[in-house]
């Protein structure tokens, strides 16, 4: 299959954590997440950390890297991150440990909470801007608006890190290519490390997907495209390295968190909805924080389903998201005429045995990934 689809000797290397709360629900939003109260927030940490308990018992984690996402972890307060991060320094060995990663909101951050963050081993920020623009935020239900957001940021550098990616979102409804301009043009001004661009999907049982059905709302392929190139060409200009479809770093910036996960490696996954994968088997935990604890404080598994993945399965998965990466994929790992087609038509390169987009086919990533399954 591909170099790091199975577990090192050393153990498993990369941790996802879940936190479900957020101070406001975004329409568009298809993650488990919910607001919760002062004692739903309080009782949940503790169950995450007998999950935390649990995991570091069963398992053989030697942990390079963390993503603390969710839903909004920074909603915690400074003292609650503080005893929650430094609970997971006495049940996790972090001596490996090479990246940890926090998403935050722009909104729910101060100078004394960044600050705590940094002195707790957090090391990479993923700030939620989505747009620099106040009437895109209005309507994605953002809790911030610019003005926030660029605070934010500073907290962050002035705190410390030196590692800040921040997050946008395009094919917006009404947004236009002079608004995606800008938010890419203040978001270089800014400098941060990493770039991360998403264009809008209407997810099951969002209010967005329901006003897509009522017709408020459009999809236009060709307009998507555009967005696209526009990024690339845009970010790849000024020393952007655009290493997946909605990823660009400074070069040495890349998520070794998320390219952990395109490369099939293992990883365990706690909080409620947490997916975790070793070898052919992935499970995950019940989404529903109230069972969650439940569950925990009676000593029970959180687990609440399990899949057997089958190699055509772990296939499917290494070429779908390899080919969203700049090294691509294995040539042997697909039909090499069909790949070949690829290649002709200009949709698909061949270098060092491994077959990767090329610029036209990254604007048509889906339907090339499509045709190599
Ligand atoms: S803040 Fe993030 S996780 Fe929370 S509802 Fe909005 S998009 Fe979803």
């Amino acid at each position: 299959m591909n170099e790091d689809d199975t577990p090192t000797p050393n153990g498993i290397r990369h941790l996802y954590v879940h936190f479900p709360f957020c101070a406001r629900i975004c329409p568009y939003c298809a993650f488990y997440k919910t607001r919760g109260n002062a004692t739903e927030v309080a009782r949940f940490c503790e169950a995450l950390v007998s999950e935390a308990r649990r995991v570091a018992k069963k398992f053989p984690l030697t942990l390079e890297t963390i993503f603390f996402g969710g839903g909004t972890p920074t909603v915690l307060s400074t003292s609650q991150l503080k005893n929650l991060l430094g609970l997971f320094h006495e049940i996790f060995d972090l001596g490996a440990l090479r990246e940890w990663s926090i998403e935050a909101n722009p909104g729910s951050v101060s100078a004394t909470k960044a600050a705590a963050l940094r002195d707790f081993g957090i090391n990479r920020i993923s700030l939620g801007v989505q747009s620099w623009d106040n009437q895109l935020l209005n309507l994605l239900g953002r809790e911030h608006d610019v003005t926030q957001a660029e605070e934010s940021f500073h907290i962050f550098r002035s705190a410390g890190f030196s590692n800040i990616s921040i997050d946008l979102m395009f094919a917006l409804p009404r947004q236009t290519e002079r608004q995606w301009h800008h938010s890419l043009q203040k978001t270089i001004a800014l400098q941060p490390e990493h770039i991360s661009t998403y264009c809008l999907t209407y997810e099951e049982d969002t209010e967005f997907l329901a006003r897509f059905a009522r017709g408020e709302f459009a999809i236009n392929d060709e307009t998507e495209a555009r967005f696209l190139e526009l990024a690339m060409t845009t970010l790849e200009r000024v020393g952007y390295e655009h290493y997946e479809i909605s990823n660009y770093a400074h070069p040495g910036f890349r998520s070794e968190h998320n390219r952990a996960y395109w490369q099939g490696a293992d990883y365990i996954g706690i909080g409620p909805s947490a997916f975790s994968t070793l070898g052919l088997e992935r499970w995950q935990n019940v989404a529903d924080h109230h069972e969650y604890a439940r569950s925990l404080f009676a000593n029970e598994s959180p687990v609440a389903s399990i899949e057997k993945l089958t190699p055509a399965m772990k296939r499917t998965e290494h070429i779908a998201l390899g080919l969203r990466t700049r090294e691509g994929i294995v040539a042997d790992t697909v039909d090499q005429n069909q790949a070949e087609d690829l290649v002709s038509n200009g949709l698909l390169s061949l270098q060092a045995n491994r077959f990767a987009l090329t610029r036209a086919g990254k604007l048509v990533a889906d339907s090339v990934a499509e045709e190599l399954l």
